[in-house]
């Protein structure tokens, strides 16, 4: 494998601001579509909004389900600590590409891409499609990858890699996200006569434990454990001399395979309910669900986990870890969206992501870059599938 291709492509990557927000990818969703199309692959850019895009890159093949690997244009601000490297300078120094977005995940669209250009220099035609996936907007709300399931653009799909930081271990599932707000409305009065409101801010106090101690029904999984939830904003009153008419609360649910988001939508209203009514008969209340994406689970068992740790040991000479991750990634919308297995398998060590003075290294830039090629060598065509 080029290593100087996958790091010119990382760093030129880097180098263009697709901070999030507001995000800015079409920049990069160009730079991929005009590299890969100078290699002989095909590219088509997605048009979301002003500035947005994904693109989606192709290296046609048989009839076969097509291998899908994604990752993601958008970064993280730089932050507010100081570093040592300038976060959009792609410096190369001590084997490392250094950047916002070296490692989550600019490095891993670059494996990628490297990987499709080297499986067409030498005319490789693969059972079916190999595809690049290149979404705007993971980092607020699986943007692209939703944009990407409505207008049906991986039609023909079988198999999903993403390419997010993994140290080169196969990561097979994920928590679902559950994001809701919460509102108490009561009744604004003088704080001299409380007893004219209803208060809303002391009434959400009380909702906080309940839910924090609600017993949300769920099987252990065995890699992901158990779920979680976390009250994490709050805001509610104004005016030490004014009884707060509104509270808000919003919670983040992380969420197993067993459990269903519609039931625990329901139960998280109920004891809202509950604790307003005996607070006080007046108060209204309201939820609403900002984040709703079911955890996604492939069985180890799969042919796509078996291949992509066999074509990592080929690579790297050690056996992968096959585990769960407790965040969502694209492929919450994708997996599910396309009905395929998904894996999580990409450079970079998952740690790195949004932190200052973020790098990935070259020897695993290039490692990335010859298993995904592996891969797609690997998976089973046609023939080997119907014996
Ligand atoms: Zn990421």
């Amino acid at each position: 494998m080029d290593s100087d291709l996958v790091v010119r492509l990382t760093r030129e990557m880097v180098r263009m601001r697709s901070v999030n927000p507001p995000g800015d990818e079409r920049p990069v969703a160009e730079y991929l579509a005009t590299e890969a199309r100078q290699s002989g692959l095909e590219a088509e850019l997605q048009e979301l909004d002003v500035g947005r895009s994904n693109c989606v890159v192709r290296l046609p093949g048989g009839d076969a389900p097509a291998l899908v690997f994604t990752g993601h244009l958008d970064v993280v601000p730089p932050g507010e600590q100081a570093w040592e490297h300038d976060p959009f300078g792609a410096d190369l120094a001590d084997g490392r590409v250094y950047g916002r977005g070296s490692a989550d995940m600019k490095g891993g669209v670059a494996a990628i891409l490297a990987a499709m250009i080297g499986l067409r220099s030498t005319g490789f035609h693969p059972a079916g499609d190999v595809v690049l996936a290149a979404t705007a907007g993971e980092e607020a709300g699986l943007y692209g990858a939703r944009a990407m399931v409505d207008r049906a653009s991986l039609q023909g799909a079988g198999y999903l890699v993403v390419a997010e930081p993994s140290d080169l271990n196969v990561f097979v599932a994920e928590k679902g996200v559950l994001w809701m707000d919460v509102h108490y409305y009561g009744r604004t009065a003088h704080g001299s006569m409380p007893w004219l409101g209803v208060n809303a801010v002391s009434a959400m106090a009380r909702l906080i434990p309940v839910l924090e101690a609600y017993p949300f029904r769920f099987e252990e999984s065995p890699i992901l454990g158990k779920p979680t939830l976390s009250v994490n904003v709050i805001g509610g009153g104004n005016k030490t001399n004014v009884v707060p008419d509104h509270c808000r609360i919003v919670l983040d649910m992380r969420t197993v395979p067993t459990q269903d988001h519609a039931v625990l939508i329901d139960e998280v209203r109920r004891q809202a309910e509950a604790v307003a009514r005996a607070s006080n008969q007046e108060i209204r209340v309201d939820i609403t669900v900002d984040q709703n994406d079911r955890s996604v689970e492939t069985n180890p068992e799969e042919p796509l986990v078996q291949a992509m740790a066999a074509s990592v040991r080929a690579v790297t000479g050690q056996e992968p870890r096959i585990e769960g991750v407790t965040y969502a990634t694209d492929a919450a919308v994708l997996a599910p969206g396309f009905k395929i297995p998904m894996v999580i398998c990409g450079p970079g060590a998952p740690g790195m992501a949004h932190q200052p003075d973020e790098w990935v290294a070259v020897e695993q830039l290039t490692q990335a870059a010859e298993a995904y090629a592996d891969l797609a060598r690997r998976l089973p065509g046609p023939a080997e599938t119907s014996r």
